[in-house]
């Protein structure tokens, strides 16, 4: 007979894992079956290029993990989780050969923009120092009572305007206006939509409050590191053990999925009921990405030298051209000029051979879009970095098809479990008082197609666990 657990996770992506083991340090068994030959779902590493040059497959940049209130309680040290901070979070090179660049010390951020700088310091100060009173509300599901409503309203108001709106009314120069676009893009909206901004102050706060670290030797550390936590709590993990459907798992009492809408609706088929099964089934999909990694001869040879302290950096120019280009994806259309998001990693010599380096960069492309626009991403590179393809050693590329087939949450190459619109940003993947919980009494949702969305942070796993332990875990 199947060992029975009190409850069983679909999926080790990092919200399976978080929720994994909110379950068992609550003392609870539970069992974790993951598809794939390895834990982390879009947290994951490999030599996809060359023996000894270590890529990360999806997510590299931590700054939700180091943001996360539940991830940063973890004792994932002694799991063999090291992180390494880049000078600076994020830079943005502009055709002149200068750079805007995001450092941790708003002061110095403040340097890189010019006229701008101290409006720079009075949009992020007030946030910075709010933080730690922010960071739980935003990596949470909508709660109408927040604990600091000061802090909110004052966050909620900015948050609210479309990218644009805010660049626009804060900032006068090209420099500010482009290096507040590019953080903002991680939306993957159209930056005219509204609550763009709202990305764009997060991710900038955390960059000035807590920095944008990666894991040393690659993301899978940290699956890794949150899969032994979770097998020295006494959790079980089946790798290559895809579920097809809800009625093969083992008996338990609660089942929590790390999956997205979708692949809910096959999984649990007929057990939803008929309005619920409509949400997901009307649960929107963003733009795919289209991404390339590279094992490279030396450094990128940046114009602008500042970028070289930077860990992630924003390619496209000015704001009105990142603007044309994330517009692009949402009319089926390919940006000529692609927004390129660029990670490099000077600051972390485990990744390649001594003196080598490697680097990794994508750009929003239609959802399911099959056109291999490797060469406009480069291109892209080298307007900011002239020689940066003599650097090219090899290459490998994902599109939106390979992407979904490395992980099948990635759905037409939507890297954050459904678009970030304001309209199901709060309410993923239905409107209901606790988007964890579904109509079927004992299943969960827990992947980014719930709040907070996309991002490795764990927090969608804890709150959906959390639920799963109130209701039928006591
Ligand atoms: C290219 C790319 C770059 C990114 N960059 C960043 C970044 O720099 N920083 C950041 O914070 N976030 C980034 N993200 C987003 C982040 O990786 C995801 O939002 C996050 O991993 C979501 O975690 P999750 O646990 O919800 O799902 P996933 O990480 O998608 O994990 C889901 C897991 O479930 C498994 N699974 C699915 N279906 C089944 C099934 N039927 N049976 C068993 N197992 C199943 C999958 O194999 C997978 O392992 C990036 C994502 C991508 C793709």
């Amino acid at each position: 007979m199947a060992k029975s657990y009190d409850a069983v996770v679909i999926g080790a992506g990092p919200n399976g894992l978080a929720a994994a083991i909110v379950l068992a340090q609550a003392g609870r068994s539970v069992l974790v079956r993951e598809a794939n030959d390895a834990v982390g779902g879009s947290c994951r590493s490999a030599e996809l290029t060359l023996p000894g040059f270590i890529h990360d497959i999806c997510s590299t940049v931590q700054a939700l993990a180091v943001a996360s209130p539940f991830l940063r309680s973890l004792p994932l040290a002694e799991h063999g989780l090291e992180l390494v901070f880049p000078k600076a979070p994020y830079a943005h090179p502009l055709d002149d050969g200068t750079a805007a660049v995001a450092y941790r010390s708003l002061e110095e951020t403040a340097a890189t923009l010019g006229r701008d700088g101290e409006a720079w310091k009075q949009l992020y100060g007030p946030l910075v120092r709010d933080w730690e009173k922010l960071v739980p509300e935003l990596l949470g599901p909508f709660n109408p009572f927040p604990k600091h409503p000061l802090a909110m309203a004052r966050f909620g108001l900015m948050a609210l305007r479309s990218a644009r709106g805010l660049a626009h009314t804060w900032f006068d120069g090209d420099p500010a206006k482009a290096l507040f676009a590019g953080v903002a893009a991680h939306s993957i909206l159209p930056l005219d939509s509204m609550a763009t901004s709202a990305f764009g102050l997060v991710l900038g706060t955390s960059a000035h409050a807590a920095g944008w670290p990666v894991a040393k030797g690659g993301s899978q550390k940290l699956a890794d590191a949150l899969a032994s936590l979770l097998r020295s709590l006494g959790g079980d993990i089946e790798l290559n053990a895809r579920v097809e459907s809800l009625d093969e798992l083992p008996p338990a009492k609660a089942i929590l999925c790390d999956v997205t809408a979708r692949q809910l609706l096959k999984l649990a088929g007929s057990r939803l009921p008929e309005g619920y099964r409509k949400h997901l089934q009307a649960f929107r999909y963003g733009p795919g990405v289209h991404k390339v990694d590279w094992a490279l001869s030396e450094p990128i040879p940046w114009k602008a030298a500042a970028c070289r302290d930077a860990g992630t950096l924003h390619l496209g120019g000015t704001f009105d051209e990142l603007a044309a280009s994330e517009q692009a994806p949402w009319e089926q259309r390919y940006a000529e000029k692609p927004y390129v998001l660029l990670v490099q990693y000077p600051f972390d010599a485990s990744r390649a051979p001594a003196g080598k380096q490697t680097a990794w960069a994508y750009c929003h492309v239609p959802h399911g879009g099959d056109l291999d626009v490797t060469d406009r991403i480069e291109q892209q590179v080298e307007r900011f970095a002239p020689g940066f393809k003599d650097t090219i050693v090899a290459r490998h590329v994902m599109g939106p098809a390979a992407m979904e087939r490395h992980n099948a949450n990635l759905i037409g190459g939507d890297i954050t479990g459904g678009a970030n619109m304001l309209s199901q940003i709060f309410t993923r993947p239905a409107p209901r008082m606790n988007p964890y919980k579904t109509p079927v009494k004992g299943l969960y949702l827990c992947s980014a197609s719930t709040p907070p969305g996309g991002g490795v942070h764990g927090m969608s796993g804890y709150h959906a666990a959390k639920t799963a332990l109130r209701e039928v875990l006591r």
